[in-house]
């Protein structure tokens, strides 16, 4: 069993609109955007990262905002829904906040004994905040949102599969266990994380599989400290039968990928070298980054991609 995952590192989705993502991020749920570059397959398509104040692994959501790309189709075989950490105490802000911002799918619930507060993102995108215990997280306090309100990063993700059987037994390989139940969802936890502990299983057998399109979420990677770390787990997940991407360099992290049995894809991201490594962390997400290799295309990027306002 693996011993070197340590939460989530982050999510990433797709989104029809850059500013319209950039808004809802930063405007309506105050987190900082760390990080302004382009997708490394599609180096004329905006790759934008959310997170607190560092980028820490375990907060930051990321989006591909691909122009008129039609919305996804909610359905089996995806992140059904992201979940964030927020303060006890803070969801009253929220509603009140977000109904002010116009954010749609507003619905106060309760779940594992947590309080949480469901509501849509710009493309429908299923999000939740959560009042979590004894998270020690710092919001980002130079945004619209007060700190004592903020989004702390991720609490999890909740996978909507038709079978979680291969699934769970893949999270119990990665050192996560099963630590609730509730209906027809299964709360899977992996002890000693970075905050982003938790992924839940809901099981819904007869649901058509999801498309992709806006609003979708691409896949969750999961965080490790280091390469040595992530080399072991790729070994691991290899000689347990899984097919894994080699590593690849993502500039501010290293990436595997592999495609879990109820078709989500997942990735295990290292912790280095963070979102400093090429500007100074007052000034994160600020200029426009290109990855080295595209380097050569700014000044044709930077014609086709529309500036995204703050
Ligand atoms: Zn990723």
């Amino acid at each position: 069993m693996l011993h070197q995952i340590k939460g989530l590192h982050h999510v990433t989705s797709m989104a029809a609109n850059a500013q319209q993502n950039n808004d809802f991020f930063t405007h309506a749920l105050g987190l900082r955007r760390v990080k302004k570059t382009v997708n490394f397959d599609a180096p004329d398509v905006y790759h934008l990262y959310y997170g607190d104040e560092h980028g820490t692994q375990g907060t930051v959501m990321t989006y591909f905002p691909f122009p008129h790309i039609v919305r996804g189709r909610p359905g089996a075989g995806e992140v059904g829904e992201t979940l964030f950490s927020v303060p006890k105490g803070a969801l009253g802000f929220w509603q009140a906040h977000l109904a002010r911002q116009g954010v749609g799918g507003l619905v106060a619930e309760e779940r594992f004994g947590e309080k949480r507060l469901r509501f849509s993102g710009p493309d429908g995108d299923g999000f939740a905040l959560v009042e979590k215990e004894g998270d020690t997280r710092q919001p980002w306090a130079g945004g619209p949102v007060p700190a004592a309100e903020g989004v702390q990063g991720f609490h999890g993700v909740s996978l909507r599969l038709r079978d979680g059987g291969a699934t769970a037994e893949l999270l119990k390989f990665m050192n996560y266990e099963a630590v609730d139940r509730q209906g027809s969802i299964t709360r899977y936890a992996v002890q000693g994380g970075n905050g982003a502990d938790v992924v839940d299983i809901e099981v819904l057998p007869d649901t058509a599989p999801a498309r992709l399109g806006a609003g979708s979420v691409h896949h969750v990677a999961f965080a490790v400290e280091n390469r040595a770390a992530q080399l072991e787990v790729r070994k691991a997940l290899m000689e347990t039968g899984y097919q894994v991407t080699p590593v690849i360099d993502r500039d501010y992290f290293w990436a595997i990928y592999f495609r879990t049995p109820g078709d989500v894809l997942f990735e295990v991201a290292t912790n280095e070298p963070g979102f400093d490594r090429d500007e100074d962390s007052a000034h994160l997400g600020e200029a426009l980054r290109i990855p080295a290799q595209h380097a050569h295309l700014r000044a044709q990027i930077e014609r086709v991609l529309t500036p995204i306002a703050d």
